[in-house]
């Protein structure tokens, strides 16, 4: 056969639906009688617009995948690929929402938000449009010129997710973004999430170890094994949407809780 394919013939890296895809990824902190195999040939598609829920317990290897999706960490082999492209460097194709918001207390909210467009030398009249429209979907356009001790906890990670928008990246990665709020803030912000989930048309990847959360939000559950972090299973989540506070009291709901305890009891992690 003739060594040089006709373009026509070339094989993508990745199924068109797959807008995430890892092959055989694994990473190794450390080498020799010290090293910790944070992630064991993870091989996993995300499919495009999908909300996808990582779900396992401290130490599975949560962060080290975003940081690889992100490109702020190699793989030790295998890879990461985001929209058919191999990461092998910082990636601006993914928008990252963090634990803590971090907004810089001299800076307005409008300029939290457009802070990731500037560091990318996006152009300024479009991260301007940008941060307005990411601040009116997360509701906080009446905030835009107020600074962050102004805003209650679930309204500062309000603005941690429309930051997160602004450079318009088909990804979003969230790294369990509501982990510390209070119980009935998270709950809210839960089904706010959703609803930002549905009219901006990102794919999330929703990292958390609340097994009611993953359930209520996401398409899918990769649920994840620690020491050395390994998946274990990808979960239909089988639910109507829009998804409803109310359906955690289900049956079915009920059925998906069990199934992941028992799981997570079974490693010894409950
Ligand atoms: P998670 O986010 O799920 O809690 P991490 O990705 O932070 O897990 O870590 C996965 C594993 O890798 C853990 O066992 C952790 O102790 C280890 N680890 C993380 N970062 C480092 C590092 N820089 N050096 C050595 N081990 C690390």
């Amino acid at each position: 056969m003739n060594s040089t394919h006709p373009t026509s013939e070339m094989v993508r890296d990745v199924a068109p639906s797959a807008i995430i895809q890892l092959k055989d990824l694994t990473v190794v902190y450390g080498s020799g009688v010290g090293a910790v195999t944070a992630l064991d040939s993870l091989n996993l598609d995300i499919r495009e617009g999908e909300f996808f829920a990582i779900l396992g317990p401290s130490g599975c290897g949560k962060s080290t995948l975003l940081k690889v999706l992100s490109g702020l960490l190699d793989a030790t082999s295998g890879a990461a690929f985001v929209g058919g492209k191999k990461v092998d460097g910082p990636n601006s194709e993914v928008g990252l929402v963090f634990q803590a918001p971090t907004l810089l207390p001299w800076m307005t909210i409008r300029e939290n938000v457009s802070l990731p467009g500037k560091i990318l030398k996006i152009d300024p009249s479009i991260i301007s449009k940008r941060a307005d429209d990411a601040l009116k979907l997360v509701g906080l356009a009446n905030f835009a010129d107020s600074y962050p001790n102004q805003l209650s906890g679930g309204m500062a990670q309000r603005a941690g997710i429309a930051r997160g928008l602004v450079q318009d990246a088909d990804v979003m990665l969230m790294d369990e973004p509501f982990g510390a709020l209070d119980a009935m803030t998270r709950e809210r912000m839960n089904l706010d999430l959703l609803d930002i989930w549905s009219k901006s048309r990102k794919t999330i990847v929703f990292i958390t170890h609340s097994i009611g959360e993953a359930i209520l939000l996401a398409d899918r559950v990769a649920l994840i094994s620690p020491r050395p972090g390994r998946l274990f299973d990808v979960v239909d989540i089988d639910l109507p949407r829009p998804r409803k506070i109310e359906m955690m009291s289900t049956p079915e709901f009920g059925k998906y809780t069990s199934q992941f305890r028992d799981y997570f009891r079974k490693l010894g992690e409950l």
